[in-house]
């Protein structure tokens, strides 16, 4: 495949989200400066970057938890925040996933993953099953939370996440409190359940590793602002800056 197709394609599909010129102060400081960047559906984007940068509030951002001083964010092609919009975050179409997700404990797995769909959603329980045997957790549909693992909550997490089909994913570091051996298989899995729902994702991390594993790209993330951008090999390969090459020198 070229190196170029990527690009191509998605300048040719309109993007599911659409940022410009994002930016967020905090007691006179600019927390996130210009932040620019566009997803199409499918795509899994990695804002990547030291702690501290700025990723969480750019995230905040988007999900409609926090409101930014400047720019505008597009949910294919409908603004959803600009000078005079501010759609709230329950109506934007944007699911969210963070390290720290709780499974209800006295809800089933079932249950769980049906907590966010309507009442009366035309085949709840299809979409249930459907979602369950995506994460492979068909089996376990009647469990508590306490009787899974740590893997097998967060396929759990993901599956109720994705329930009511938002078109647009945000990912807070959601891999970072399973243990290493466990992390890359749950990558793997939760990539491929995200493609096969053509969602479009914004998965933060701090790890160049998850970063490359993940990404079909990478914004590279520091001082709030995205110094560069692109796949992850070509970034590898071509690192900005001598900061940005130590960055991914610890790359295992
Ligand atoms: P990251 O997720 O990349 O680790 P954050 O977006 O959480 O970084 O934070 C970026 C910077 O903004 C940090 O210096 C943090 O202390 C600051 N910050 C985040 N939220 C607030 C807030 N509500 N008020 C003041 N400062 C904040
Ligand atoms: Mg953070």
């Amino acid at each position: 495949m070229p190196e170029d197709f990527g690009r191509k394609w998605q300048d040719t599909v309109q993007p599911r989200l659409e940022i410009q010129g994002l930016m967020r102060r905090f007691g006179g400081r600019e927390v996130v400066s210009d932040v620019s960047l566009s997803i199409a559906a499918g795509q899994v984007s990695c804002l990547l970057g030291p702690s501290g940068c700025g990723k969480s509030t750019t995230l905040r951002l988007i999900a409609g938890v926090d409101m930014p001083d400047q720019g505008v964010i597009r949910v294919d092609g409908r603004p959803i925040v600009d000078a005079r919009t501010r759609v709230p975050p329950e109506e934007r179409g944007i699911g969210l996933m963070f390290q720290d997700f709780a499974l209800f404990p006295h809800l089933t797995v079932s249950q769980n993953v049906a907590f966010g769909l309507p009442r009366h959603a035309p085949d709840r329980q299809g979409r249930v099953a459907e979602l369950l045997e995506r994460v492979g957790m068909t089996r376990h549909a009647d469990k508590h939370p306490h009787e899974l693992s740590g893997g097998e909550q967060q396929r759990v997490a993901l599956a109720r996440a994705l329930a009511p089909r938002p078109g647009i994913m945000l990912m807070d570091e959601p891999f970072s409190g399973l243990d290493d051996r466990l992390r890359d298989d749950i990558r793997d899995e939760t990539l491929a359940v995200l493609k096969a729902e053509g969602t479009a994702v914004l998965l933060v991390t701090h790890e160049p590793s998850e970063a490359m594993r993940m990404a079909d790209e990478i914004l590279l993330m520091r001082d709030g602002r995205i110094v560069q951008s692109g796949a992850p090999y070509t970034i590898y390969n071509n690192p900005v800056d001598l900061r940005a090459a130590a960055f991914f020198s610890d790359l295992n």
